[in-house]
């Protein structure tokens, strides 16, 4: 039997997609694989009702289609005072995750290197290698997880061609400060490297943090490449949609990665999400006060734990300190709070380049209920009531 690529042996699989796995068969509460267990917004919903009946069953327009592009735009303006031309700025992708991989690949010549703050997203890894990129980290440093200005600076002076900015940032929680950006922003220009920037919880920030684009930063549209999704704003992350905003020579190379990735996202869904991007602003208020709700829930039980734990900016996860447990590795305590605790979280070795091996991230984008029922389970870990065997 031939030998398959050699560069995919350099990764494994998602960490957080096979932690859902075991999770399900162990029946315990997901709280692993960052998604809402509750509906997206009734506008969204009947919007995709009326979408199943119109003319939107074959491909769209590959970079997007149009109506879907227009309302994208005019959000985009509305939220960054960005002026945005939905032909020429951008490209629709099947997530931010695909948007990701079309940003890297757009970007990168094989043998580039591309830097990647630590603790990352684990994609980011991934979507540089297959892009015969090489990644090279940067760490960010609890509790604040600010990065040290001397390392990044270092890190530049490798010739890098892209840095890579998750913000709000998973799974640290972290919001860069317009300081921080602006910092980045300046290297990448004495460098000349793209910022690619991912931020799908550009809606999920904790007063009195805010949002900052750095896209809208002075002087920063021609080397930003954003890339974004609706999955986490409409609580529609089984639907795919994301989008690739940049400069229209960026967006002119981009639209050809994405041609030959995916063809394009799927027709009837970007109709019906076009109600999601005309929601008020109120909408997004809303948002912020429902996930400032679950975020006290879910910080409240981790709390009366006793155990320490990150206190997210912005975003929906939180890394819970174990080293207290005793366990050998991160893996193992994962698999023990599946099947002992009952509530499922990804080990956080998987987003760190350094050898971490004492927390576990949790998300809390569920309902109430399942918020109050995951944090009942974990209250086992008080004063020591369950302990690994
Ligand atoms: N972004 C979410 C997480 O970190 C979901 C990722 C995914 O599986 N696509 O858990």
């Amino acid at each position: 039997m031939p030998a398959t690529a050699s560069r995919l042996s350099v990764f494994t699989e998602s960490v957080i997609r096979g932690t859902t796995r075991l999770a399900n068969q162990h029946g315990a509460i997901n709280l692993a694989q960052g998604f809402p267990d509750f509906d997206p917004p009734e506008e969204i919903l009947a919007a995709l009702e009326t979408a199943t009946r119109g003319p939107h069953h074959q491909y769209a327009v590959t970079w997007g289609a149009p109506r879907f592009r227009a309302a994208l735009a005019k959000k985009i303006t509305r939220f960054t005072g960005l002026e945005v031309d939905p032909d020429q700025h951008l490209v629709v992708t099947c997530g931010s995750t695909e948007a990701m991989m079309v940003a890297m690949m757009t970007a990168c010549n094989p043998g580039d290197k591309v830097v990647i703050f630590s603790p990352f997203y684990e994609n980011y890894a991934a979507d540089a290698i297959l892009s015969g990129a090489e990644p090279i980290y940067v760490p960010l440093r609890p509790p604040g997880f600010g990065f040290d200005s001397d390392e990044l600076a270092r890190a530049f002076d490798q010739k890098p061609k892209a840095i890579v900015v998750c913000n709000p940032s998973n799974p640290t929680g972290k919001v860069f400060t317009r300081a921080e950006l602006m910092e980045i922003l300046k290297l990448a220009e004495q460098h000349d490297a793209f910022v690619i920037t991912d931020e799908p919880y550009e809606h999920i920030v904790y007063p009195p943090h805010e949002h900052v684009y750095l896209s809208a930063l002075p002087g920063a549209f021609e080397r930003t490449i954003t890339c974004n999704s609706l999955s986490k704003t409409y609580s529609i992350t089984g639907w795919r949609l994301g989008y690739v905003h940049a400069a229209p020579q960026v967006i002119a190379q981009a639209r050809k990665v994405h041609d030959f990735l995916t063809v394009g996202a799927a027709a009837p869904l970007q109709e019906a999400a076009v109600a999601g991007l005309e929601l008020p602003d109120s909408y997004y208020e809303g948002l912020t006060e429902l996930y400032t709700r679950k975020r006290d829930l879910f910080l409240g039980y981790l709390r009366q734990t006793g155990l320490p734990f990150t206190e997210p900016q912005g975003a929906y996860y939180v890394m819970l300190d174990i080293s207290s447990l005793g366990f050998e590795t991160d893996t193992e305590a994962s698999e023990w709070f599946i099947k002992e605790i009952g509530v499922a979280g990804v080990a956080g070795s998987s987003f760190f380049r350094e050898p971490v091996n004492h927390l576990i991230r949790f998300h809390f984008a569920k309902s109430e209920e399942t918020l109050k029922a995951a944090g009942e389970r974990l209250l086992k870990l008080k004063d020591g009531r369950a302990q690994p065997g």
